[in-house]
C-alpha cells in the first residue's frame, strides 16, 4: 500500500494568520467558526462527558464581543447550549438542520418542511436500527437525537473497523427504506433527512449573513469537510479563508486533503484562538 501522502502545511504559519486576521476581528469582519467535539472539546468515551476547553470557552467569549463567532456541531442544538455555553457565540445544531435561538433549538424552515412531509417517525427508524445493530458487541450506543439517529461504536472494545463496514451495510438498507441519509465521522454512523445541509451550508448561509472580510473554521471529522472545502475554494469578498484540521487518533485523511492547514489537536486550536483574541 502507499504511504498517505504527508499533510498539507498551513499556508502560513499560525503566528503570521493570527497577525493578519487580528486587525479584522478588532474591525468585527472576522467570521471564525469551529466544530465541538474533537476540535473545541478533547474527544472522550463518553460523548456526555465532553468538555469545551476552558483556553477555548474564554477565548470565544472574548472574541464573540468583537466580531462574529460561531460554534458548527452535529449535536442537537439544545445539548450544544449547555456544553458550549459562551455569551455571544451563535450555536448551530444538527450539521445545520437548527439554531439555538432565545433558549429554545428552532429548527430551519426546510427541516420543519421535510418532517411535515416524511411520512415516517423516528420511533420506526429507532427500531429498524435496534434489528440492524442485534448481534453487535457490548459498546455499540444508539442514539436518538431531535433530528437523526447515531450508532456510536467508539465504546467496542478491540478493533471495530469491520463492525463500522457491517453497521454501514445495515444502515444504508435502514437509510433507504425511510428515506433519509447515511453520513458516517470518527466511529459513529448516523441517519439524517435527505436534506442538502451539512456544515458546508451552515457556514455559507453565516457567510451571507455576515459578510466578513476574514473567515476561519476549524474541524475535526467527515461532517466537517464540507466547510472545510468552501474555504479553501475561497469566496469574493474573503481576503483570508482558513479552512483547519484539528488531528487526533482517527483524522479521516480526506479531513487533511480539504484543508489549507492542520493543528494537531484541540489545545493548539484553542491557544490559536486565545492568541488571536489577546
Ligand atoms: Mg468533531
Amino acid at each position: 500500500m502507499p504511504p498517505p501522502p504527508p499533510p498539507p502545511r498551513l499556508r502560513e504559519a499560525p503566528a503570521e494568520l493570527v497577525a493578519r486576521l487580528r486587525p479584522m476581528v478588532e474591525a468585527g469582519r472576522c467570521l471564525i467558526a469551529s466544530d465541538f467535539d474533537g476540535t473545541l472539546a478533547p474527544i472522550v468515551t463518553d460523548p456526555s462527558r465532553s468538555a469545551l476547553l476552558p483556553t477555548a470557552r474564554r477565548a470565544l467569549e472574548q472574541l464573540a464581543s468583537r466580531t462574529p463567532v460561531a460554534v458548527v456541531s452535529g449535536r442537537h442544538a439544545a445539548i450544544l447550549a449547555d456544553l458550549c455555553p459562551v455569551p455571544g457565540v451563535i450555536l448551530i445544531g444538527s450539521f445545520g438542520l437548527e439554531r439555538w435561538v432565545d433558549g429554545a433549538a428552532r429548527p430551519v424552515p426546510r427541516a420543519t418542511a421535510w418532517l411535515d412531509r416524511w411520512g415516517h417517525s423516528w420511533d420506526e427508524v429507532v427500531a429498524a436500527v435496534e434489528r440492524a445493530a442485534r448481534g453487535s458487541p457490548p459498546g455499540v450506543r444508539i442514539v436518538r437525537k431531535p433530528w437523526s439517529i447515531a450508532v456510536h461504536c467508539r465504546q467496542v472494545a478491540g478493533a471495530r473497523a469491520a463492525l463500522e463496514r457491517r453497521l454501514a451495510a445495515e444502515l444504508r438498507l435502514v437509510a433507504r427504506r425511510f428515506d433519509l441519509r447515511l453520513t458516517r465521522g470518527r466511529l459513529v454512523l448516523e441517519l439524517l433527512p435527505p436534506l442538502r445541509c451539512t456544515k458546508g451550508t451552515a457556514l455559507a448561509s453565516l457567510l451571507a449573513t455576515t459578510r466578513p472580510e476574514g473567515c476561519v473554521f476549524a474541524g475535526d471529522d467527515r461532517g466537517d469537510i464540507p466547510a472545510l472545502r468552501l474555504l479553501a475554494r475561497g469566496r469574493p469578498g474573503l481576503v483570508i479563508a482558513a479552512a483547519l484540521a484539528v488531528t487526533g487518533p482517527e483524522t479521516p485523511p480526506a479531513l487533511l486533503r480539504a484543508a489549507t492547514g492542520v493543528l494537531a489537536g484541540p489545545g493548539v486550536w484553542a491557544a490559536l484562538l486565545a492568541e488571536l483574541a489577546a
